[in-house]
């Protein structure tokens, strides 16, 4: 029987209940922020669904054929579909396609191997792409007998309102902070790690759990300190755009332009009570007092044409070069 994590319980007691009361819908949309669990639960779901002898009504067994081929990943009445693959090059597509949704339907619309419930995850739901939006509609318009289909969707708004209104909305509440404190640091964090991670991540125990373990407090500090080492010009900026505009992502230029907006925060609170960056507070409130309001509102601008603009490694490592160079005129 796969564990739960703590804060999906209720959830999982009201779709529990609904399927013992035989009043589970054909269609569900979870949805919920990066991180709340939104992919284990509909894996529950479909455990649940496709376990051929529940024994506490809530939870899968664990031990019927039913689970252990779908613990294997070789379920025959389950399907999952995700952003479609190029067979000849591999790359993965931005998409589901319309051919997955087709071949989907194919499927559903043929018996159940084990006489139980087909279940079908789309995951993520806003991947369909128009063609592939159309093309389940019919599905969802015409279930066939004991077939569940799962759409798992962080940005919902996303999904034609036609698809939306077919389904029912099941949103993961991200837990309690101290229920997520305790669960984080039951995963090996220490407890000024889980506040911190689980602040950046808005409260999402999972996307909190991954920031810890991915390094991103350390790697956080290492870039405050850079631009804090080139306003006193131990550190070329050059140089710290050279090493930034290496990450597509562009993840310190987004971190540079959310602790600006936490300088803009602390000068007009004239406090640190309601900045995002906790975990840099003390020295963003030595900068703030440093700083000139209007070069914080400029550099603010010149990022936000910056990320509006990137395309090429060459255009970035440039763009780079330009705030660091405006940054390092503040000195
Ligand atoms: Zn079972």
């Amino acid at each position: 029987m796969p564990d739960l994590y703590p804060w999906l319980e209720p959830l999982r007691d009201t779709v529990a209940a609904a399927l013992q009361q035989g009043r589970l819908p054909h269609a569900l949309l979870l949805t919920g922020q990066p991180g709340s669990g939104k992919t284990a639960f509909s894996n529950y779901v479909a455990q649940l669904l496709l376990c051929q002898q529940p024994a506490a009504a809530q939870s899968p067994c664990g031990s019927c054929p039913g689970c252990i081929q779908f613990a294997a990943g070789g379920h025959p009445d389950y399907f999952y579909v995700t952003h479609a693959v190029d067979d000849k090059t591999g790359k993965v597509s931005r998409e589901i396609k319309v051919d997955q949704i087709r071949a989907l339907a194919g499927k559903l619309v043929m018996s159940s191997h084990h006489g139980g419930y087909q279940v079908a995850i789309l995951n993520p739901a806003e991947a369909m792409n128009k063609n592939a939006a159309n093309s389940l509609l019919k599905t969802l318009e015409e279930p066939s007998d004991n077939t569940v289909l799962v759409l798992v969707s962080a940005c919902p708004a996303r999904l034609p309102a036609t698809v939306r209104s077919r389904c029912q909305q099941l949103k993961l509440e991200i837990p309690e902070r101290q229920l997520a404190l305790e669960w984080l640091q039951g995963q090996g964090c220490n407890e000024a790690e889980a506040q911190t991670c689980l602040q950046l991540a808005h409260g999402a125990p999972l996307e909190a759990l991954r920031l810890a373990q991915s390094g991103t407090v350390e790697a956080r500090r290492e870039h405050f300190g850079a631009l804090v080492g080139i306003l006193e010009r131990r550190v070329s900026p050059l140089t710290v755009a050279q090493g930034w505009s290496k990450d597509e992502e562009l993840q310190a230029i987004h971190w540079m332009r959310e602790w600006l907006m936490d300088l803009i925060r602390i000068r007009m609170a004239g406090r640190a009570g309601q900045i995002r960056s906790a975990d840099l507070q003390d020295g963003l409130v030595t900068l703030a007092g440093r700083l000139d309001q209007r070069v914080v509102f400029e550099l603010l601008e010149r990022i936000n044409r910056m990320l509006r603009l990137t395309a090429g490694t060459l255009n970035r490592q440039l763009l780079t070069e330009d705030i660091l160079l405006a940054w390092a005129a503040q000195r």
